[in-house]
């Protein structure tokens, strides 16, 4: 734990005093326009923000004015700054504060994460800026420096899981100006690359900087190794020319269709056993080359294989290529899917 806290908080202040940058919801204090400037940056960059943070507090200047407008005029106001449910969360939160609150926003971090769209960070940072109240306000950001402040070599697996070590630095005088400070020097100093120790109001309190682990703070998660999956994938053709299709009903690719595929068959014949399991008797015609496909988690090297149906279950689905065409059908058997529609399989 950091030794020296007041230290560390006195250091950012007169850092954040000096050099914090002209931004348009700098020093404001009313929560509605807090509200609006904190859910526009999430996931979005400073610069970007700007522009649209005027444009809508002009159009919407109070949260009565948000909850009467037409969510289309909302979601024009928003084009382009992506993420729209951020927009739709931000009118039904406005519809609740202005209609069932009568114009007050909640002033605890618990009360405004019942507002839609209003997480963890968003709630610290209105608590904190708008109202005094002692909370961190944890993204990334915050968490990167205070990771690298705080020498934490382990790998954090969300913002949330330091909590309680974010809670016990901020001040209990002016919060949300340290949590403005903390978050313009992680934007400014403590950048996720490179960081600008030199520069670093803070570097003689930061453990990472006197270690000189800055650069492997914070710890990534160790990225987990694909499983290789070998798969043999069956184009089953009717004596119409159709190929036999299946819809994906459980697991991954749920929903989709796709040409059976069978995990535990290595050759021809052991597809053609799989295919007699599922009540089908085929005539085994030639291998159609391989494909590969990469999953997060998963790679899948298939083979295919071509055969001509004699006999197919009941209520088998067999389509041609117009079909084909219209199903939807997982990327990864794109090279099967070729294959029929280039007219591959019209020979036999
Ligand atoms: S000294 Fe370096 S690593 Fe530590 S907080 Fe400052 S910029 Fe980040």
């Amino acid at each position: 734990m950091i030794e020296k806290i007041a230290a560390f908080q006195n250091a950012l202040l007169k850092w954040h005093l000096s050099s914090a940058r002209d931004l348009p919801w700098r020093g404001e204090e009313d929560p509605y326009k807090i509200w609006i400037s904190e859910i526009m940056l999430q996931q979005t960059r400073t610069e970007t923000v700007k522009g649209y943070y005027q444009r809508f507090l002009q159009a919407f200047p109070n949260v009565f004015a948000l909850a009467n407008a037409e969510e289309s005029e909302v979601l024009k106001l928003w084009e382009g700054l992506g993420y729209y449910s951020r927009a739709r969360n931000l009118h039904a939160a406005a519809k609740i504060v202005a209609y069932q609150r009568k114009g007050n926003f909640p002033c605890t971090f618990e009360g405004l994460k019942e507002l839609p769209g209003v997480g963890d960070y968003a709630a610290g940072a209105i608590a904190s800026i708008a109202f005094g109240a002692k909370e961190p306000a944890l993204d990334g950001n915050q968490a990167r420096v205070l990771s690298r402040v705080l020498g934490i070599t382990e790998v954090i697996k969300s913002p949330a899981a330091l909590y309680d070590r974010a809670l016990a630095l901020v001040p209990k005088g002016d919060p949300g100006e340290y949590n403005q400070a903390l978050m313009g020097l992680g934007a400014m100093i403590c950048v996720p690359k490179n960081p600008k120790c030199g520069s670093c109001p803070v570097r003689e309190m930061c453990i990472s900087f006197r270690e000189g682990m800055q650069s492997e703070i914070p710890k990534k998660p160790e990225k987990l190794k694909r499983r290789m999956e070998k798969r043999a994938v069956a184009l089953v053709i009717d004596d119409k020319g159709r190929v036999f299709v299946q819809k994906r009903t459980g697991g991954m690719l749920i929903g989709l269709w796709e040409f059976p595929g069978f995990t535990d068959a290595r050759t021809i014949k052991d597809a053609e056993v799989c295919l007699e399991e599922m009540g089908f008797l085929v005539e085994p015609i030639r291998e159609i080359g391989n494909a590969k496909h990469v999953f997060t988690h998963l790679e899948w090297h298939m083979t295919g294989y071509l055969f001509r149906s004699v006999r197919a279950p009941e209520s088998s689905v067999f389509e041609d290529k117009a079909g084909v065409l219209a199903l939807a059908m997982p990327t990864a058997i794109k090279a099967y899917r070729d294959y029929y529609l280039e007219g591959k399989t019209d020979d036999i």
